[in-house]
């Protein structure tokens, strides 16, 4: 008879293999899907947050951490386009770490707990079947099919052409993301941020020296940059001195480099598509500024991952689950998301970008509030 797995991931980045892990880990025979050759680089300012650690402890993963290569980052520091800059201290120091070596610790922890990962295979369609799932895949090999009684849609910010129909895409915002690792340039242990008009660029330390920039831009800014990351280095640095200063001398480190466009921000948490509940950024973006997005989406698989387990033994119908994950998510995810969406537009209007450093730097505390509203919150309020 057919293999019929009891979960099939799409997607294995972060939040699709923390779900992996944490499915299989319960015992089910579950299957990850990713179209590309994960881990990878991903477009990302690389900073993980303290919220972070809260999730992978419930989700069992807590020491995944330890023998990372990353770099502790104890502040953050903010400089608008006229160069007036605001630091504050973090209260729990942040780690900046690579996201391949993030996404490969979390893919080892998943295949460790027997959870199976096919690379280069595209998720195409899901459809019910009697009580379980047809997925329609493409791999190396040709069309493939796979059941399952359930799914998890983990496919990142962009919805698969095909399965578009499970999401509603938000509003589109002209930007585009990019990053890149960079060596020959002083790591420190500050997350910085310089805003311009059209967007921002950052700098983290992520171990070993290297520094990762990344950054979200307004399109018609990137016209002339070209495809290679000489190139955003060269069109970033134009828009603001100080960010131009900092990297002098510096090289980006070849292969490192990503970019996507366009980047999306959602309006509201999406717990579901049609048919099967979304995790990670396939059910909400948040503002790339708030650096919680990895945070999200582990909280994200911490919230459903108990409830897939549930509807698995048979405790709860599929409606009881979408109903009980669509709750749990509105409550950590809105308010962090609305107060990013606020202050990232401020810091990207010069005027108001200069004031806001001036308080922030008459008053350190009231950017930390500011920061600290960005956050999703952990069950126990603390990070
Ligand atoms: C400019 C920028 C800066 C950011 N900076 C930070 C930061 O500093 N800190 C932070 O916490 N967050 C940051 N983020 C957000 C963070 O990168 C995301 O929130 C995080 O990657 C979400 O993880 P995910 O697992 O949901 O998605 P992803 O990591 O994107 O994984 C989705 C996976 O699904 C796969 N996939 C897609 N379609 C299919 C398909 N049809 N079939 C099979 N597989 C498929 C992809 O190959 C991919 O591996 C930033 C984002 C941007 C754009």
């Amino acid at each position: 008879m057919e293999r019929c797995y009891d979960v099939v991931v799409l997607g294995a980045g972060i939040a699709g293999s923390a779900m992996a892990g944490a499915l299989a880990a319960r015992g089910w025979d579950t299957l990850a899907l990713d179209r590309a050759d994960p881990p990878v680089h991903k477009v990302c300012g690389e900073f993980l947050s303290p919220e972070s650690r809260s999730s992978l402890e419930a989700l069992g993963l807590g020491g995944i951490l330890d023998g990372l290569p990353a770099s502790p980052i104890e502040a953050v520091r903010l400089v608008s386009a006229s160069g007036r800059s605001s630091r504050f201290p973090l209260p729990v120091p942040a780690l900046g770490v690579s996201r391949p070596a993030l996404d490969g610790a979390l893919l080892g922890e998943a295949a460790k707990h027997g959870a199976e990962l096919r690379r280069a295979t595209t998720a195409l369609s899901v459809a019910p079947e009697g009580r379980q799932y047809r997925i329609e895949a493409r791999g190396r090999e040709g069309g493939l099919t796979f059941r399952s009684r359930a799914v998890i849609g983990a496919w990142g910010r962009n919805a698969p052409a095909g399965l578009a129909g499970e999401v509603r895409r938000p509003a589109e915002v002209g930007n585009v993301g990019w990053k890149v690792h960079m060596e020959g340039v002083t790591a420190g242990t500050d997350v910085e941020l310089y805003f311009f008009p059209g967007g921002y660029v950052g700098v983290a330390p992520v171990g070993g020296g290297t520094v990762n920039v990344a950054a979200l831009v307004d399109r018609t800014l990137m016209r002339e940059a070209g495809s290679a990351p000489e190139g955003w280095l060269r069109a970033a640095a134009s828009l603001h001195a100080g960010f131009a200063e900092r990297i002098r001398g510096g090289r980006p480190v070849p292969g490192t480099e990503k970019a996507v466009a366009p980047v999306r921000i959602s309006r509201k948490p999406r717990a579901w598509g049609s048919r099967f509940p979304l995790v990670g950024d396939a059910a909400m973006v948040v503002p790339p500024l708030c650096g919680d997005g990895m945070a999200m989406a582990l909280r994200s698989a911490e919230l459903c991952a108990p409830l897939a387990d549930r509807y698995l033994r048979g405790e709860i119908g599929l409606e009881r689950w979408r109903l009980a994950y669509a709750s749990a998510l509105r409550k950590p995810f809105a308010g962090p998301s609305r107060w990013g969406r606020l202050l990232q537009s401020a810091l990207g209007q010069p005027a108001l970008s200069s004031l806001l450093m001036r308080i922030g730097s008459g008053a350190p505390e009231l950017a930390l509030r500011a920061f600290l509203a960005t956050r999703v919150s952990s069950p126990s309020g603390r990070p």
